[in-house]
Formats: structure tokens, sequence, C-alpha cells
């Protein structure tokens, strides 16, 4: 076995890849099916990791064709499987599975002559014939705009997209350079932006194991946005000063903490801290 025909459609992928940035870095090539089986090339889904798994028929392309020729139809059903594969991941990065695929019917005009990419899915499954069905099939019609988009190939399927190749390839790659939803860029919190509060100097009496708690007001934070809570020793006096643990909690509606320390070096006496809050 080998995956001699497969690693041709790699170095494409790898190429397209470059221009549709959605795409995974690489793919699975998967081992060259045998001379005879159903089409020169599929895709079999994502694997495991989430990359696209291609496989192509070990007699692709043909013999008897110049290299030239040979070379130009590999890149052209390369494209049409690498589109697939950004059909599959789109579908996986959108906030509505499909997302991409009402863009797609919109962008083409497709609704007014066909009805909706899902009417007319449900119309290609009841297609008795395989050949009439990849006629139909938004998911083929979409392969084979992205072919052209890439290559300038001629569409083939009854859905097909009657633009410019530029302007088809422009537009997929705007669709395919899509930001993820999953990992939104989000913009860090500005210093200006943080609602900060601060405690003057309190004094908190503490008992025979140097432990204290007291509660705070605070004011200027808004109620229900997670506040953390921060709190400092003081005015540290005597020979052996040790910093005790300590913690000050934001309570849920951010009006008041509460202090907790133990083990001051102040023992049955009062030890001074300064608390805050930032949002
Ligand atoms: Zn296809």
């Amino acid at each position: 076995m080998s995956t001699v025909a497969g690693e041709r459609l790699r170095l494409h992928y790898e190429r397209i890849q470059k221009e549709w940035t959605v795409l995974p870095p690489t793919c699975e090539i998967m081992e060259d099916s045998l001379s005879g089986s159903d089409g020169n090339a599929q895709i079999n889904g994502l694997n495991a990791d989430g990359l696209p798994r291609f496989q192509v028929r070990e007699d692709f392309p043909p013999e008897g064709l110049s290299p030239t020729e040979q070379a130009r139809w590999v890149e052209v059903v390369s494209a049409h499987e690498i589109t697939h594969a950004l059909d599959l991941i789109l579908a996986r990065r959108g906030p509505d599975p499909m997302w991409h695929r009402r863009l797609y019917w919109e962008w083409g005009g497709f609704l007014p002559v066909f009805g909706t990419w899902q009417d007319v899915e449900a119309e290609a499954a009841g297609q008795a014939a395989l050949s009439s069905f990849w006629m139909w099939s938004p998911a083929e019609s979409f392969a084979d705009a992205g072919r052209k988009a890439l290559t300038g190939a001629g569409e083939r399927t009854v859905i097909c997209v009657e633009k410019p190749q530029d302007e088809m390839r422009a537009w997929f790659r705007t669709l395919a350079a899509a930001p993820s939803i999953e990992e939104p860029e989000v913009e860090p919190p500005k210093e200006d932006d943080m609602a900060k509060w601060i405690s003057s100097d309190l004094s908190v009496a503490t008992d025979e194991l140097g432990n204290g708690r007291v509660m705070v007001g605070i004011t200027g934070l808004t109620a229900g946005v997670p506040a953390l809570g921060i709190s400092q020793r003081i005015g540290l006096v005597g020979t052996e000063p040790t910093f005790p643990n300590h913690t000050f909690s934001v309570a849920e509606d951010a009006t008041y903490g509460v202090l907790n320390f133990r083990g001051d070096s102040v023992k049955k006496g009062t030890s001074w801290w300064r608390v805050g809050a930032i949002q």
C-alpha cells in the first residue's frame, strides 16, 4: 500500500492552507484507494485531532496524459476535496453549525430560484441516482465553487455560482479567514477600566494565637462582578514580626469583604492592615 497519490493532494493542501488560514496547518493522508474504486479522491471527515482525512485512488491521475495535464487534473480535484474540508471546518466553528452555508446561499443568489439550502439538500437526498444527488447536493455545490475560485475550472453542479473567478476567490478567502468563534479575541482590560477600592488603615484585634477577623465595608464596586481581594499587613513593630496567612474575600454584592488572618506576631493586641479590591 502507498500514499504516493495522496501526497500529491497534500502539496495542494499546504499551498491552499496559506490562503484559507482557517484550515488546520496539516492534513491526514490515508492509504491510496485501489484502482477501480469510486471517485478520484475523497475526504473521509475529520480525524480525532480535527485534521481533514483525504484519500486518493492509486491510479489517479490517469496515465496517457501529458505531465502538464496530469498536474492540472490533480490541482483541480484537490481543490474540490479541500473545499469539502473547508465546509467541515467552518461547520465546527460557527455560532450555528451551518452559518457559512447560509452565507454561501445568499452570496450565490440561490434562494429565489431554489429555496433554502436545506430545501435543496432534502431534494438531493430524495434523488434515486447517485449522480443526481451529486448534481443537487449543496455540499457538492460549495466544493465545486471553491474549486472554481481556486483553479478557474468550471462548475459541474446544478447549483452553481455564476461570478468571475477572481471575485469568487476573494469571497472564499474572506470566508476562510473567519476568526474563530470558539476562541474569540478578548481585549485585556485597560488599567482605566478597572474598578478599584482601597481601605484606610484598619486596626484589628488579635487573639492569643495572633488570629484576627474583621468585616470591612466597600464602596464603588459593581455588585455581581467578581472581585479580587487583596490584603496587606502594615505597621509591623516588635523584634520578630511574622507575616500571618491572610485573605480578604469580597462578597458577591461587592458591598463588603472579610479579612481573615492567622498567626500574627502580635498576640492579644492590635495589628494594622490595609485591604483592597479590584474588578
Ligand atoms: Zn465532492
